[in-house]
């Protein structure tokens, strides 16, 4: 069956963006897991500048603002979710504080240790975790902070259906002490690492999206981009429920020594 199912890889990104938008996160979390993964992180004033990278339309980056002082500033390649961001930003009167930027994870501009925190929801797995950790280590601070959530395997094995289907979307998955390895080996102290509860999945990914796949598929009746799109989607939901205990999201935490 997985033979059939496309990949992500493959879709329109124009539709995928449209999808995404309409969602108030784009990953897997909740406010609760935003604010504990803050509780870890102790360096902050009104001075800090903090970096949410892979931001989306900002869901968690509001959460962070309401939670921590400092500026903020959301990073997304995809326009439509930094207008989103900005948007967001400005209903809740954060403008001054807080500022959406279209520019690429793998090509950052910002200084070197300019940052006390990097955060990063559900995104770096878009440029690697090991790679991510060791790129944007430059722009922290010594002492800053990093707190990213990762995909992760929660046991050393796992039935070939799941294995296969995260070789094929993001072959990066990799073990809890696997992962708090490379962040020791690059340069950070693993200050925490918690899993998030199946809710940051089920209430908080999932169910929105089953009410805008209704939508979705409405109005692109027809499309057969986007009914293989939402195919994918509902295979990914039935996969999670299928495989949970093997697999899941995990917030790791790490201060630049
Ligand atoms: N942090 C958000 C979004 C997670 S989805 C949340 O938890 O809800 C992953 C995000 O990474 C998407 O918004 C996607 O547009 C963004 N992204 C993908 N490739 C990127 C890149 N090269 N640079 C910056 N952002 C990227």
């Amino acid at each position: 069956m997985s033979n059939e199912i496309k990949s992500i890889h493959e879709f329109d990104f124009n539709l995928i963006c449209e999808y995404y938008s309409s969602l108030e996160r784009q990953g897997p979390g909740s406010p609760e897991i935003t604010v504990k993964a803050l509780s870890f992180i102790d360096n902050l004033t009104d001075e800090s500048r903090i970096a949410d990278i892979g931001c989306g339309t900002g869901g968690q980056t509001m959460v962070l603002a309401q939670h921590a002082p400092g500026q903020i500033t959301g990073i997304d390649l995809f326009p439509a979710f930094i207008d989103l961001f900005n948007l967001n930003a400005a209903k809740l009167n954060f403008q001054d504080r807080m500022k959406g930027i279209v520019d690429s994870m793998d090509n950052l501009h910002f200084q070197d240790e300019e940052l006390d925190l990097i955060w990063s929801e559900g995104a770096i797995y878009n440029i690697g975790f090991e790679r991510g950790l060791n790129e944007w280590r430059k722009f922290l601070k010594t002492g800053g902070y990093i707190a990213v959530s990762e995909a992760s395997w929660f046991t050393e094995k796992r039935p070939a259906e799941i294995d296969e289907f995260w070789q094929s979307v993001y072959p990066g998955i990799d073990t809890i002490p696997n992962k708090v390895n490379q962040i020791q080996k690059a340069g950070y102290i693993p200050v925490a690492t918690f899993m998030l509860p199946e809710n940051c999945w089920t209430e908080h990914f999932f169910a929105p999206q089953a009410r805008a796949q209704e939508a979705f598929l409405k109005k692109h009746a027809g499309n057969v981009t986007a009914e293989e799109f939402i195919a994918f989607e509902r295979h990914e939901t039935q996969l999670y429920y299928r495989y949970k205990e093997y697999y899941g999201y995990v917030f790791y935490i790490g201060r630049k020594i």
